[in-house]
């Protein structure tokens, strides 16, 4: 009778577990559609995050849970340095930190499918084909995602050169450890009672994340962090088969599909293909510094002061602003939303306009206009708002260089010649605010700057535009 009950108990207890899984798959599917607008992507987060609230509950709930003493400190560690990291990150900073949560989200899988194997090793018994496959799978996506993530934030982060790094026989060795990883695991399928194999294929998957990695430019990197995301989820799912648990393999699967899918907006939004971002150096070096008015060779750049700035803004009917990477740099954009503010009191219509891959990671500007509560409906995306830049007096770019560079629409020879822009350089009169005429990211000068109806406003983006800001006021 007791024997009856218990199993009822167990039987009904894993049902719950599993309608709380699909319960919290609905919400993680829910929460990514919300991510994608900012009007609504703080209750997206929130949505998901109760997903994977409700996701730890159940799993704590399974009573092959062995060990509750060690997940509580794990959990307790894991939220303080959680908590104490998203708290102090800078915005600027924000790839890099996503880079390690993406190599450590790997690091796990890969120590998933180790464990799995070395119990079933332990074990004794004959380890089915099925098993060691999905192991061989889950330590070499975790191993590249854990190596190619931490090689990618120590670029960013500056720890190591940010160029490509490339060296002889390159290719071939790159093939050849390649192939020494492919006759292993049919080795190891073949005759799994090797852990020396099995290790040595942890090691290989662990140098091909450095050697995948090794090659790119650190201005790539985000969109490498942004695979290397798909990857993690890619290999939660493999750990999700390691242990059968469907919320793993649901949520690994979104997580991978999301992260390929944000890769490829990336690109298009560059006008450059996975490949060329992989395999082609690309950004870096500047092409010309310096302010002042001046001519550069047979070019002449029209320079203004403030005060001269701020008129041009105040007796504006329209006026539409473009941040880019140096508002970011600058963290300008809480006194951004000031000025905007202030020419609103006069009068002036005021819209932002977004390029998709302004900054250095996406969304980066409606993060931070988003922090500076900038109302969502004033931001406008490029296809809404190119049409309106004949109709607007000014526009004023800030820190802007490569999403508003005319030469991606005209010349053929240009590294960014298709990727599409923000045309300023149709409204009736362009205000650029930088410190020098340092390129921008993709290394190339910017014709935009030399144009008679652009005038340049140089200095650090926070500086000028707190001195527009008070001399608006005084208009
Ligand atoms: P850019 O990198 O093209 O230009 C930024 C400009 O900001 C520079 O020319 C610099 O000029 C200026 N600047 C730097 N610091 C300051 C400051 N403190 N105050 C004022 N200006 C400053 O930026 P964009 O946003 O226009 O373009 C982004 C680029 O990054 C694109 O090429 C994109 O493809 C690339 N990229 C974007 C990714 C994303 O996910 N968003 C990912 C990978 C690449 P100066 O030094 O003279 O001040």
């Amino acid at each position: 009778m007791n024997d009856t009950l218990c199993t009822n108990v167990l039987s009904g207890l894993t049902t719950g577990i599993e309608l709380t899984y699909l319960t919290a798959a609905a919400l993680f599917i829910v929460g990514l559609k919300e991510l994608g607008s900012p009007a609504t992507a703080r209750r997206g987060n929130i949505i998901a995050a109760v997903g994977m609230l409700l996701a730890m509950v159940a799993t704590l709930l399974n009573q092959s849970v062995l060990n509750y003493e060690m997940i509580l400190v794990a959990i307790i560690i894991g939220s303080i340095v959680g908590a104490i990291t998203a708290q102090k990150v800078a915005m600027t900073d924000m790839p890099q930190m996503v880079g390690i949560f993406n190599g450590l989200g790997g690091a796990a899988s890969a120590l998933v499918a180790v464990g799995e194997f070395w119990r079933l090793l332990e074990a004794g018994g004959p380890i089915p084909f099925d098993a060691t496959f999905i192991a061989i799978l889950g330590v070499l996506i975790g191993g590249v995602t854990l190596t190619g993530s931490f090689l990618a934030f120590a670029k960013l982060q500056g720890l190591v050169s940010g160029s490509p790094v490339t060296f002889p026989l390159q290719q071939p060795f790159n093939a050849t450890l390649f192939l020494s990883f492919v006759v292993g695991s049919v080795y190891l399928c073949l005759n799994p009672a090797n852990p020396a194999i099995f290790f040595a294929l942890v090691g290989i998957s662990l140098v091909f994340g450095v050697l995948f990695v090794l090659p790119i430019g650190g201005g790539d990197m985000p969109v490498v962090i942004s695979l290397l995301n798909s990857f993690s989820g890619l290999a939660a799912s493999a750990a999700g088969f390691i242990l059968m648990n469907n919320m793993l393999i649901v949520a690994g699967a979104l997580v991978g599909a999301s992260g390929i899918i944000l890769t490829e907006i990336m690109c298009k939004a560059m006008n450059r293909s996975l490949l060329s971002v992989l395999f082609g150096a690309f950004g870096g070096a500047s092409t010309a510094s310096g302010g002042g008015s001046g001519s550069i060779g047979d070019k002449t750049i029209h320079s203004i002061d403030p005060e001269e700035g701020a008129m041009m803004l105040g007796y504006a009917r329209s006026v539409v602003i473009v941040p880019g990477y140096g508002m970011a740099v600058a963290q300008a954009q809480h006194t951004v939303r000031d000025l905007a503010n202030q020419l609103e009191k006069m009068g002036v219509e005021v819209k932002y306009a977004i390029h998709p891959v302004a900054g250095r990671m996406p969304g980066h500007m409606n993060v931070l206009l988003a922090e500076a509560n900038v109302p969502y409906n004033q931001l406008y995306d490029m296809e809404d708002i190119n049409p309106e830049f004949e109709r607007t007096d000014v526009a004023l770019v800030i820190g802007a260089n490569d999403v508003v560079n005319p030469a991606a629409r005209s010349d053929k020879s240009s590294p960014i010649y298709g990727m599409p822009i923000l045309e300023v350089d149709k409204a009736h009169h362009t205000i650029v605010i930088k410190r020098g005429m340092s390129a921008g990211f993709a290394g190339v000068e910017n014709d935009l700057f030399y144009d008679d109806k652009t005038v340049m406003l140089f200095g650090s983006a926070q500086e000028v535009v707190s001195k527009l800001v008070s001399e608006v006021k005084q208009l």
